[in-house]
This record gives C-alpha cells, sequence and structure tokens, in this order.
C-alpha cells in the first residue's frame, strides 16, 4: 500500500502545520527572538564599579598632573583631576560644593524663586545652575565627558533631588552627605545622573552656542 497524498487525514494535519507555522512567524513577529548577549542593564553598574566603567580605555597608571597612582579610577584621588576630562580640569572641592548648596538657596530666596528657575532654565543647557555659574562650576555627564544638557540638568535637580530628599527625611538627612566619603566626590543624585561636579574657571568645558534656541526642542 502506498501513501496517499490526497489523504483526507493526512491533508488535514498539513493545514494544521501551516495554521501552526503562520501562528509562530505572528508570535515572533510581537516578540522578536533575541539574538547575540544580553546587554548588561546601565542599573546594574553602581558605585565604584561605574566610575571603572567610565574610565579610560587606555587608563593611565598614574595622574597627568600630580603623578599620584590612579590605576582604574575615574579621578585622581590625590588632586582630583578627572581622567577622562582635560588636564587641569579638577572635581570640585567639598567646600566649593557646600557653598554652592548655600548659594543656590540663597538665591532661590532672593528671587522668590521663580527668577532662580528662570535663571536655571537658561544655564541648564551649560550644565550649571545658577550658583554654578557664579562659581564656575560645572556638571559633566561622565559616559561622554561634557557639560550634561538640558534634561540631564532638569533629571538631577528635581527629579532625583527630590526622591533622594525624599529618603534624606526619613534618614536623618545622611544621604545629603554621600559626598564626603564618595570617591567621585558624587551625591546620589550624581550617580542617578550619571554626573560628577567640577570647577572649570576659565570656562573651558562650556558646550558650543548651539545654532537655535537652546531651549528643549
Ligand atoms: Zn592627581
Amino acid at each position: 500500500m502506498t501513501e496517499n497524498p490526497h489523504d483526507p487525514a493526512e491533508q488535514k494535519s498539513a493545514e494544521q502545520k501551516k495554521a501552526e507555522q503562520k501562528k509562530a512567524e505572528q508570535k515572533n513577529a510581537e516578540h522578536p527572538p533575541r539574538t547575540g548577549p544580553r546587554p548588561a542593564p546601565r542599573w546594574s553598574q553602581r558605585g565604584p564599579a561605574s566610575a571603572r566603567a567610565y574610565a579610560p580605555v587606555a587608563a593611565p597608571t598614574v595622574c597627568p598632573v600630580c603623578g599620584g597612582p590612579v590605576e582604574g579610577e575615574l579621578t585622581c584621588q590625590f588632586c582630583g583631576q578627572v581622567m577622562v576630562l582635560p588636564h587641569g580640569i579638577h572635581l570640585s572641592t567639598v567646600g566649593l560644593r557646600f557653598g554652592g548648596f548655600l548659594l543656590e538657596n540663597l538665591l532661590m530666596i532672593c528671587t522668590l524663586y521663580i527668577g532662580w528657575l528662570i535663571w536655571a532654565f537658561l544655564v541648564f543647557p551649560r550644565g550649571q545652575t545658577p550658583a554654578k555659574q557664579l562659581l564656575h562650576m560645572r556638571v559633566i555627564y561622565i559616559p561622554e565627558a561634557r557639560a550634561a544638557r538640558w534634561w540631564r540638568m532638569f533629571f538631577r535637580e528635581f527629579i532625583a533631588k527630590g526622591i533622594i530628599g525624599l529618603l534624606a527625611s526619613v534618614t536623618l538627612l545622611i544621604p545629603y552627605f554621600w559626598l564626603l566619603w564618595d570617591r567621585n566626590r558624587q551625591e546620589l543624585w550624581d550617580k542617578m545622573a550619571t554626573t560628577l561636579v567640577i570647577t572649570d574657571p576659565e570656562d573651558r568645558l562650556r558646550p558650543p552656542r548651539p545654532p537655535a534656541a537652546s531651549l528643549p526642542e
């Protein structure tokens, strides 16, 4: 006995197979199968590990400014030079950060907050806030080694600081002192925004003026 290609039972199973294949194709179109290695989630890289991840590829073993050992560090632990930035660009000191905090609050009060807000929105594209502008400080976006831009500043100043502020209010304000023991003098909102605060007295890291308005698109 030979197989009958027109056997109704076989035909049915072939149709079923076709339908199943179509279904699988549809499913693949909705959720394409992942190929290649799964990328590491960004938020799994925290703390000193993240600083190491952003250290230059051909990492120097000594600080080009003071000669101190800097193996694997993002910033020199002796002079504060930031490895991914031009020579002479240092982390802002703890004293300056604290001065900036006081000045920021003073400016907010003196301008009834609204003036500070308008000023802040104008200098956010340069990685600054009003106090940071007056004190020649700048917020740097670490992965791209450049000044933070408008949305990152907005996220850092309002969203990240808001979340950390809530956390601080129930933990004796301890999170506000984070930069005292952080190797890169980062506050927790700096970690959330992947930023550093540097002193830039000569405006070397001021971004070039964009062709059109510098407010968000
Ligand atoms: Zn150094």
